[in-house]
């Protein structure tokens, strides 16, 4: 493979900047641009050790650097590694990324460090996604996650079911192409045994996986009720900025306002919306429909309403329409005081918050309903083990190929159309954890890397 290198620090101005080079002549394109301030030269450096000295461009001084060398096969990539770190000026660093280019080494793609790093066999599939997620990891959970995964708990679980049916296939294979051997005779019985083990194992690691979802995408969240309510003023204090209008006027919001909010660790897509009422005014009533379209497109609905007024029918028809929607009911204005009768809400809404939007109180207690709504909690997050789509579509295709298996089994099929099946589930199991993919599912994945890791 070739030599590549590419500035592995952020594309702006900071304390230090790194260059890294991988490749077999990585130490001599080093030596070309690197002049240690000793004695010895770079590639006499063992691996694991720095050196001290100048960035040059044939013989023009650019910075004062520290070099750093891995020694393959001890290395992220798996190959020789030089880092010169050098003063994190962007022209500066451009230019010492130029001479390593001019002196032999070729430009690095998005993700090619981490994608040599599984190419050499130092990482599966899982834990090179799992990187790029602890790079974009905003939230202490997210990380927690992203370092369980690049530990390898994915590929473990994964690993485990395609162990379990390479052995059923071997048996399977060993009993029909050696039939004058003493081999026993697979039974379907336990074959079909063995198969529900593995579908259970396969459910287990798909267990969660909304849970994991959720933390690092975020849910779609449409914050709905009559008008006058709070429901801009509660968009307000969740976002921390004044965008939505806020009068007294009732119909204020017409249109949809969007913004992204973080509770907690949960960060909500939230769309605050006209205020749902029968209305004649034509510009607010487009506003009202599409307010009724996001009930039914998002994940959550935060239905509010005024603690201080009795209900109206406008606020049962509004119960009534989200009633098999994951919903929470924001009681508002909780400051002016609270009409018993609005606690019948409760009856018909599974999580329930007493809140002031106004006086920003009781805004906390959101976090923990909308955990509890998508039953987000410590074991469900840390047992999260499948991190984005590509890793659940292979899961459920096995899923898909192992029932199959099954139910042939069930019906008496032949074992040589159980065997198709078994075979296609462990395909499946091996493009998760990268050890049989082809090459466009990699370029894939490490299409969404960025340049210099
Ligand atoms: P929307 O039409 O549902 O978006 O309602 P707004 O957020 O525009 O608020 C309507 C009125 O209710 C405004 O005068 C707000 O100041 C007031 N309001 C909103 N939330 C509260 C609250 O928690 N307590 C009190 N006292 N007034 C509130």
């Amino acid at each position: 493979m070739s030599t590549i290198a590419a500035i592995s620090t952020p594309n702006s101005a900071g304390g230090i900047a790194v260059i890294r080079i991988s490749g077999e002549n990585a130490l001599d394109v080093a030596e070309k641009v690197f002049r240690p301030s000793g004695s010895r030269s770079v590639k006499d450096m063992a691996g694991y050790t720095c050196a001290y000295g100048i960035a040059h461009d044939n013989g023009e001084r650019l910075d004062d650097c520290i070099l750093t060398v891995f020694r393959t096969p001890h290395s992220y990539t798996g190959e020789d590694i030089a880092e010169i770190s050098c003063h994190g000026g962007l022209y500066v660093t451009k230019r010492i990324l130029r001479a390593v280019l001019k002196n032999g080494a070729e430009n690095a793609g998005a993700g090619e460090f981490t994608k040599r790093a599984y190419l050499n066999g130092k990482i599966d599939l899982t834990q090179a996604e799992a990187v790029m997620d602890i790079i974009s990891a905003k939230g202490e959970r997210e990380l927690k996650m992203a370092e369980n995964l690049r530990e390898g708990s994915a590929f473990k679980k994964a690993k485990k079911c395609s162990d379990k049916l390479m052995k059923i296939l071997g048996d399977l294979s060993a009993w029909a192409d050696y039939p004058e051997e003493d081999i026993p005779a697979v039974e379907p019985k336990n074959l079909c045994r063995e198969l529900i083990e593995i579908k259970k194992d396969l459910l287990l690691l798909i267990e969660n996986y909304d849970c994991g979802r959720i933390i690092r995408e975020g849910v779609s969240c449409a914050i709905v009720g009559k008008p006058n309510v709070g429901k801009s003023t509660l968009f307000n204090c969740l976002s921390g900025c004044e965008r939505s209008i806020v009068t007294d006027i009732a119909g204020t919001t017409r249109d949809v306002v969007e913004e992204s909010v973080r509770i907690g660790d949960i960060v909500l897509r939230l769309a605050d919306t006209a205020g749902i009422r029968k209305t004649d005014d034509v510009i607010e009533g487009i506003g009202v429909d599409i307010a009724e379209k996001l009930i039914t497109s998002s994940e959550l609905i935060i239905a509010v309403f005024d603690g201080n007024s009795p209900l109206t029918e406008d606020d049962w028809k509004l119960i009534e329409k989200i009633n098999s929607k994951k919903t929470i009911a924001v009681i508002n204005k909780s400051d002016l005081g609270i009409c018993p009768e609005v606690s019948e809400i409760e009856k018909h809404i599974g999580q329930t918050v007493y809140l002031s939007a106004k006086e920003n109180d009781g805004i906390e207690k959101l976090q923990s309903a909308v955990e509890a709504i998508f039953e987000i909690n410590e074991n469900s997050f840390s047992s999260v083990a499948v991190a984005n789509e590509r890793q659940k579509k292979c899961i459920d295709s096995a899923l898909v190929s192992v029932e199959s298996a099954i139910s042939a089994l069930e019906n008496g099929e032949l074992l040589d159309a159980v065997n198709v099946l078994i075979d296609e589930a462990e395909q499946y199991l091996l493009s998760l954890t990268g050890e049989k993919v082809t090459d466009a599912v990699v370029d894939e994945v490490f299409s969404r890397f960025c340049v210099g890791k």
